[in-house]
């Protein structure tokens, strides 16, 4: 079995078995480009060792192998006293995980070695010893658990002998007592001598990597990213080179266009004398990767060069990480960079313009949850805000909330339904957690390529970082800013696009996205790249989709804003609200009604005002669908609740008064009071159960339409009886509705469809017996998904969800996305069966499933004709539906 890969073996494609860092150092190896030799060792060989708690037979061998070949192409010898060859040991999944696994630096320095490492670099003691001491800390935090808070209290600790702040001026001598220091920390946390034999740190550094992946924080990142568990992380063993080496050398990161608006140009950070992690690390300021231009015209073209050239062969934006060693550059890592939703948007549009990539290539590049986050409401500026410091947008958004700073209060504040800002000098992966809970994050170091900002993006949470006004004292729980001082719980606003911190909560409007979607920003006359990226990838998802995109909307006000935002019909049409309000003491008369003539003139006192609200959304929806639900839920939900009813009528019996009416509405709650209302009488039992209740709302639908229909514009309604489990419920319905539909409709052209949700078990099971008696079926997910699974929605998801999700029962809740294999699967069955019976019969899907982006994939692969979501959605319904369709 082949466990280790030179890097001239590999390519971009291998990601599952090399991970995305081993394939792309290979990609670039192969594309001629300086990369410093190594090899990788597979993602199989880590999910062996992490199986059995032991290498696999033969990967020791390999490396063995691997090494030697390694050793004779640079002509040193890992750790060799004279002339040691020192690698780092990195780790690298399929999904890039940023900061989340582990990484050793410098691997083959040891007493001896040091010295000939400082000959090797011209007798440069500081550099040697420098190197020697970041060994001990990586190797010992990362490798063997010991606290890295020590380390770091001892590099404070010589840096304060020295009188200094800053780590360039401790000398070889103090770097050397450093050293000392270090390898005591070690020997008193593992209970042994530092390493002093190459391999050993090799093969325990390539374990530690192994073992990171289960690390507590890189599951908790899984989780939120949705990376499977098993994939398993590659190790790269790659030759070090020195940015470390003196003001010729350094270390940066870049990307080839702003990863944050999308535009052009030349985006990156440069520290000058400094190895791998300093820059992210956010330990010494860093400057402009322009600046490196006057520092190192030769290297800097030559970066430039690269970075055209990587992304013409990634045909995307690349993002990358290199070191200058003495004036020569090397390439250490590129990737195609994550970015912010706007900046995917703006760079698939620019990519098509270039040339680089066609119009179906665009929207997969880009995705619904991104356009989403583009809906978010923004800071609304007219009032008398001014911001009291300005850091870097780093990820976009407007959040305000409780300022805390730890990430343990931001979790517990959390809980507590507190919406909160994560404040920090600078985040690490231990706040993570925080960062989840949290709706922004506020830092007052580093750049765009910051942790925070890295992390943020990721998860399309508002960050700004680097607001160096900012004094944050988070022990003492505080910040001040410009004269103020924010304690803990004091609210913030932060905006991720401007980087601007306000004092307080700033109101929010709609964002530019919401605007163009309700017509009043015109993409043809605005000069707004993400405007008219949206409105370009919008069209083309359109022209591609085959799922028509219709919304659930209960008022005129709904239906009118789901139509800009390019909804095609009404697929759900709630009628229970029009229960609610001034009309709850007329269902109070319908069900208290003790004789037919009673109930009867309580349907008549209901019908106008039904037909009041079906006539505007009509009006609304002219030309479009409009399938309206019959009532669902349980009619005692429109009664007062039991004990406040009991208490009312016992307070009045002691005034005296005359409580007849209450007693007889006490009477009533009780006779319908149910154990299981989910499961109980509601749905077409209602109509079946209660005469003339089904039979007012089919009159009023009809004759709304007929209304509507006189007046010019063209009503479509589609009648949908919900709850259905036998063909027999519907088929009595059906007649009864026909019957009233063919006297009211007469001559008026208004065609009047009959159809049933398919959201019980057995209707799923039995649809072909019930597409006799269907025009229509349209899928209620959130219903199908709770009796398929048997899940109390309003129960189970704070009860024990969080459990499910740990075990990976499931990987996301299956009310927020469709569970193919099983509610899918009767989804498949229904929609097989239904048209086999009736070749004719439209399906559609009306649960909150209809606007989640992975759901809208499966209806389009099931051959649905529709998706039905709410208003907001429709936009990333219809990106979705197109994504699905190319
Ligand atoms: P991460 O995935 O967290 O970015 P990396 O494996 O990329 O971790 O390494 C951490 C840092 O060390 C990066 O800045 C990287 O550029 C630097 N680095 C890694 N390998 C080498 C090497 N062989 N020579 C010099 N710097 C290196
Ligand atoms: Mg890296
Ligand atoms: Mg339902």
């Amino acid at each position: 079995h082949k466990y280790v890969y030179d890097f001239a073996e590999g390519n971009k494609e291998l990601k599952d078995l090399l991970g995305g860092k081993g394939a792309n150092l290979a990609e670039m190896t192969n594309l001629g480009l300086p990369v410093p030799p190594g090899f990788t060792i597979t993602t199989e060989a880590c999910k062996a060792y992490l199986a059995t708690g032991r290498e696999p037979d033969g990967l020791a061998d390999q490396i063995e192998a691997h090494l030697e070949s390694l050793e004779r192409e640079m002509g040193r010898r890992l750790g060799d006293p004279d002339d040691p060859l020192l690698v780092s040991v990195r780790s690298g999944a399929k999904f890039s995980m940023p900061g989340m696994m582990e990484t050793v630096l410098n691997v083959g320095l040891n007493d001896r070695s040091v010295v000939g490492l400082s000959a090797q670099a011209g007798g440069n003691d500081r550099f040697a010893w420098d190197s020697y001491r970041r060994l001990i800390q990586m190797f010992g935090k990362t490798v063997c658990e010991v606290p890295g808070e020590e380390f770091e209290h001892a590099l404070d600790e010589a840096k304060r002998a020295k009188g200094t702040k800053n780590d360039l001026d401790l000398d070889a001598d103090d770097l050397r007592g450093l050293v000392d220091a270090y390898k005591k920390i070690f020997a008193k946390h593992t209970g042994r001598e530092f390493p002093q034999e190459p391999r050993e740190q090799l093969d325990l550094a390539i374990r530690a990597v192994f073992e990171s992946w289960n690390a507590e924080r890189a599951v908790l990142y899984r989780r939120q990213e949705r990376i499977p568990a098993d994939l398993g992380t590659a190790v790269n063993v790659v030759s070090m080179v020195f940015g470390n080496l003196g003001p010729d050398s350094g270390t940066g990161v870049a990307f080839t266009r702003d990863p944050a608006s999308g535009a052009q140009g030349i985006y990156g950070d440069y520290l000058a004398n400094a190895q791998g992690e300093d820059v992210v690390a956010g330990i010494r300021n860093t400057v402009p990767l322009q600046e490196l231009e006057q520092l190192d015209k030769k290297s800097y073209d030559e970066l430039l060069d690269i970075m055209a050239r990587l992304e013409g062969h990634y045909r995307d934006l690349c993002d990358i990480e290199f070191t200058i060693e003495r004036g020569k550059l090397w390439m250490l890592q590129t990737r195609v960079g994550k970015r912010t939703a706007a900046a995917a948007f703006v760079i698939a549009g620019q990519l098509v313009d270039e040339g680089l990539i066609d119009l179906d290539e665009a929207l997969h590049r880009v995705n619904g949850a991104q356009l989403a986050q583009l809906m978010f409401p923004r800071f609304r500026l007219d009032h008398d805000f001014q911001p009291v410091a300005k850091g870097i947008g780093a990820s976009p958004g407007a959040a305000s909330g409780k300022v805390v700073f730890t990430s343990a209060r931001a979790v517990e504040l959390a809980a507590e339904g507190e919406a909160v800002i994560l404040v920090r000098r600078e985040t690490n992966p231990d706040d993570l957690n925080g960062m989840i809970a949290a709706q922004g994050i506020l830092t007052s170091r580093g750049g765009k390529t910051s942790h925070a900002a890295v992390v943020a993006r990721g998860m399309g949470k508002t960050c700004v970082s680097g607001a160096d006004e900012l004094d944050v004292d988070v022990p003492a729980k505080r910040f001040t800013v410009g004269g103020h001082t924010v304690v803990e719980g004091d609210v913030v606003s932060i905006d991720g696009t401007t980087g601007k911190v306000y004092l307080g909560e700033v109101p929010v409007m709609p964002s530019e996205v919401v605007q163009y979607f309700e017509g009043s920003l015109d993409p043809e006359h605005i000069d707004n790249a993400l405007v008219r990226a949206v409105h370009r990838i919008m069209g083309h998802a359109d022209a591609r989709r085959r799922l028509l995109v219709r919304t659930n909307a209960d008022t005129g006000a709904d239906a009118a804003r789901a139509r800009r935002f390019g909804a095609e019909g009404i697929g759900l049409c709630r009628t229970e609200h029009m229960f609610l309000g001034d009309r709850r003491e007329l269902v109070e008369r319908l069900i208290l009604a003790r004789t037919d003539d009673e109930r009867e003139s309580a349907l008549a006192a209901l019908l106008p005002l039904q037909r009041a609200d079906f006539e505007e959304i009509f009006r609304e929806m002219d030309g479009l669908p409009v399938t309206v639900r019959l009532i669902d839920p349980p009619l005692h939900e429109f009664l007062p609740p039991l004990e406040q009813l009991a208490v009312n009528v016992a307070v009045a019996q002691e005034r005296g008064e005359d409580v007849a009416q209450e007693e007889a509405l006490l009477a009533a709650v009780r006779r319908m009071h149910e154990e299981n209302p989910m499961l109980g009488l509601r749905g077409v039992r209602l109509g079946l159960v209660i005469p003339g209740l089904f039979a007012m709302q089919v009159r009023a639908i009809a004759e709304a339409a007929v209304t509507v229909t006189r007046a010019g514009a063209v009503a479509r309604p589609e009648i949908m009886v919900p709850l259905v489990g036998a063909v027999q419920e519907l088929e009595t319905v059906r007649a009864e509705a026909e019957k009233i539909i063919a006297e009211v409709v007469g001559d008026s052209g208004v065609e009047v469809l009959i159809g049933t949700m398919i959201e019980v078990p057995r209707a799923a099971l039995t649809a072909g017996q019930i597409a006799e008696a269907a025009q229509f079926f349209s899928f209620g997910t959130n219903d199908l998904t709770q009796m398929g699974w048997g899940f109390s929605r309003d129960d189970v998801e704070g009860a024990f969800f969080w459990r499910y999700l740990e075990l990976g029962i499931f990987g996301i809740s299956p009310f927020e996305s469709i569970d193919r294999e099983g509610v899918g699967r009767l989804v498949r069955i229904a929609a097989e069966e239904g048209r086999a019976a009736r070749p004719e019969l439209k399906l559609g899907v009306c649960g909150e499933h209809g606007g989640d982006p992975d759901s809208v994939h499966f209806f389009h692969e099931v051959g649905l004709d529709y998706v039905s979501c709410s208003p907001f959605r429709v936009p990333v319904a219809r990106l979705e539906a197109g994504r699905a369709a190319v």
